[in-house]
């Protein structure tokens, strides 16, 4: 069965940014800059539907707690302003998408485009019922936004030709564990044009 872009879906790009997709990147995710053509053909398909579309980026402070200077996981990356933080050039943003910043607490970890942002306002207010997941990476961001997307009562459609994770392994799972929660894989094909 082909899956429609309804009049109340939203396509929500997780976090293509230069230190994840660039080749000189801090954190780089392997194979994000294989799927820029595959995420670009989604937004292409949103424009011409007339849907909205949404951005999101990791917008840190340089002090953020996700940091391994402060005792967290990860090297700094998406510093608020920097180059790093930038969307990668190759992702066609169209004007008038809607960009939301996540992770610009210092001392919050924040992996959900939903969390402590706009969004879910800005998605509730427009009636978007509906939407479709692509960017990454797979098991950290792009699996928190699915989750809470799917918590806040969204139908979820995760992109699985348009998302690449850190791990094969562990994406592997995340995208499992996606599907358990209630989120439907897809690919471009299954979507009616
Ligand atoms: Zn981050």
């Amino acid at each position: 069965m082909k899956i429609a872009i309804t009049k109340y879906s939203a396509l929500v790009v997780v976090d293509i940014q230069n230190d994840f997709c660039a080749e000189n990147g801090a954190l780089p995710v392997p194979g994000c800059h294989s799927i820029i053509e595959n995420v670009n053909k989604y937004i292409e398909m949103f424009e011409r539907a007339k849907r909205v579309i949404v951005a999101s980026r990791d917008w840190h402070p340089p002090n953020h707690i996700s940091f391994k200077m402060r005792g967290g996981p990860w090297p700094p990356h998406c510093v608020q302003g920097s180059a790093g933080a930038d969307f990668y050039p190759g992702l066609k943003l169209p004007d008038k998408a809607i960009i939301i910043s996540k992770g610009t607490d210092p001392d919050a970890e924040a992996y959900s485009a939903f969390d402590k942002t706009e969004l879910h306002y800005i998605l509730s207010k427009l009636g978007v019922r509906r939407v479709f997941v692509c960017g990454v990476a797979t098991e950290y961001c792009v699996r928190a936004t699915v989750k809470d997307a799917l918590e806040l009562g969204y139908e979820v459609i995760l992109l699985g030709d348009a998302i690449a994770g850190i791990g094969e392994e562990s994406s592997r799972e995340a995208i499992m564990e996606m599907i358990r929660s209630g989120a439907v894989l897809a690919e471009f094909k299954d979507l009616l044009t």
